[in-house]
């Protein structure tokens, strides 16, 4: 048996996905290169907008249609919703939420091996899980070790679900109430990927900033005295693992975002001068229909903050990277309303902004309100926004220009054309890295093999979203 599996939306699903691969394969099942080649399709599905629900159907229609006879497994953010359960009746093996995944595949292959067995603990088989396993059943599926995609760069969820109910957002209902993994588990992990070799950690959850871990053990209680560990500590804990990795967090609320953490950033050697603070909107009244519990007043503030406290040229860091989330069109925004996202959008000057436009989502607050902004007008929202965000994000990237920095790579790319700009020889190398602040950047070298290594290149261009360098 061979599996594929098909991830849908953010880094989250692409952790989970590695979480179920470990499970798989445990099982002597092995993955597949392509969805053709497996005899058992996953879907880690996102359900976050219409657009993204609308793809998974497209695709197990058909692959229903070409392969019959495969096995259909629907796990991730859709699993939960009977109205997706009722239109993919028939074409769906198995709807399981991301939590019970390993119990209830485990019924799965037992039936379809033909085994007595119809619940069997993970433990039973041998699936490599860290120390909390035997005693906390809710975060069994965080425990299992995954089958890590990329060899130097790994995701550590640190917390999953969200307790925040955004009017807009399914996450709370897809991935329940929220949920903070034990911290001696979190250090585990990060020790071992340290002791291999990785450059860069990657700590998810949906507000890392209410990370809290109450009940830590003995030896953590020990050595950091108060206890708990809140998620500015379980930095600094992390902080002090010895090895030279780059440390970055998705996602920070704004209305958690504490001094503390601004302080804990700047303070920092390892953790990257990369901040992901989503607005959602540059409107009070938006901000207040969104359940979002801050000010733009607040939210500037905090920016002002991140950018006086974290460059900290002195320790080699660069000057912070700002990205942001935005939605437009939020129902009932005004066109007064929507040019106080682009009057935020010109005044912070973000690196990044993933602009989204709204799209209703069943079983939010939102869903009651009229979806009464046109697509069209949508769209015209969107291109604005993106519009500013190109400009801010080439005159920040000029600031890079001529500097040397020090990147990670990710891979390299077919043999370099020449170019005249670049000095190129025939028989250089193209590389695609990135940065501490989360630029893109391409780079020539001679050298072979600086895959998953860290280098330092001086930037010669800068694009709006990203750089052009030469290896130094
Ligand atoms: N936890 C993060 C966001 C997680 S969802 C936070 O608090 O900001 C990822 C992004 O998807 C959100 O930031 C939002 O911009 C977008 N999004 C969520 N629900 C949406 C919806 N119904 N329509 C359009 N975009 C949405
Ligand atoms: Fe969704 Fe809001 Fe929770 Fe983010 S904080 S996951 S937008 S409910």
């Amino acid at each position: 048996m061979k599996y594929y599996i098909k991830i849908f939306g953010c880094q989250m699903n692409q952790s989970d996905a590695e979480r179920i691969a470990t499970y798989l394969e445990k099982y002597k099942i092995k993955s597949a290169a392509s969805i053709d080649a497996a005899d058992l399709v996953i879907f880690v599905t996102c359900g976050v907008r219409q657009s993204a629900e609308d793809r998974v159907y497209g695709q197990i229609n058909n692959i229903k249609k070409k392969y019959p006879q495969k096995k259909v497994i629907l796990t991730g953010c859709l699993a939960h919703r009977k109205d997706v359960q009722r239109r993919l009746k028939g074409k769906v093996n198995l709807f399981c939420e991301i939590k019970t995944f390993p119990q209830e595949i485990v019924s799965v292959i037992a039936r379809s091996r033909a085994t007595k067995q119809s619940r069997v603990r993970c433990t039973e088989y041998g699936i490599a899980t860290l120390p909390s396993v035997a005693r906390d059943d809710k975060s069994n599926y965080l425990n299992i070790i995954p089958k890590y995609t990329n060899p130097y760069t790994a995701y550590i969820p640190i917390m999953t679900g969200c307790d925040n109910f955004c009017a807009y957002c399914v996450v709370p209902y897809a991935r329940g109430r929220e949920y903070s993994r034990p911290t001696e588990d979190i250090l585990m992990e990060v020790k071992v990927l340290v002791k291999r070799g990785y450059k860069e950690i990657i700590l998810l959850g949906q507000n890392v900033n209410s990370y809290k871990n109450l009940t830590p053990s003995l030896s953590l209680t020990r050595r950091g005295s108060e206890g708990e560990v809140d998620f500015p500590k379980l930095l600094r804990i992390i902080e002090k693992i010895p090895g030279n990795f780059w440390l970055t967090f998705l996602t920070s609320h704004p209305k958690d975002m504490s001094d503390e953490l601004i302080k804990t950033i700047a303070k920092s050697k390892k953790i990257c001068e990369y901040i992901s603070l989503p607005a959602q909107s540059g409107d009070d009244k938006i901000l207040r229909k969104m359940n979002r519990h801050y000010t733009i007043e607040h939210y500037k503030n905090l920016i002002k903050k991140i950018r006086r406290s974290i460059p900290r040229p002195d320790l080699g860091k660069l000057t912070p990277a700002i990205s942001t989330d935005i939605i437009v069109g939020f129902p009932g925004e005004t066109k007064k309303q929507f040019e106080n996202s682009a009057k935020l959008l010109k005044d912070i000057k973000f690196d990044m902004a993933y602009i989204a436009q709204y799209s209703p989502r069943p079983e939010t607050a939102a869903w009651k309100l009229k979806d009464n902004i046109s697509k069209k007008e949508k769209v015209l929202r969107e291109k604005v926004l993106t519009e500013i965000l190109s400009k801010t994000a080439l005159a920040n990237n000029k600031k890079y220009v001529g500097k040397i920095v020090e990147v990670l790579v990710d891979k390299e790319i077919a043999k370099a054309k020449p170019s005249p700009l670049l000095r190129l020889s025939l028989s250089k190398n193209k590389y695609l890295a990135h940065t501490r602040t989360q630029k893109k950047i391409i780079f020539h070298s001679s050298k072979k093999n600086l895959v998953g290594k860290c280098v330092k290149v001086k930037i010669i261009k800068a694009k709006a979203f990203g750089l052009e360098g030469e290896i130094l």
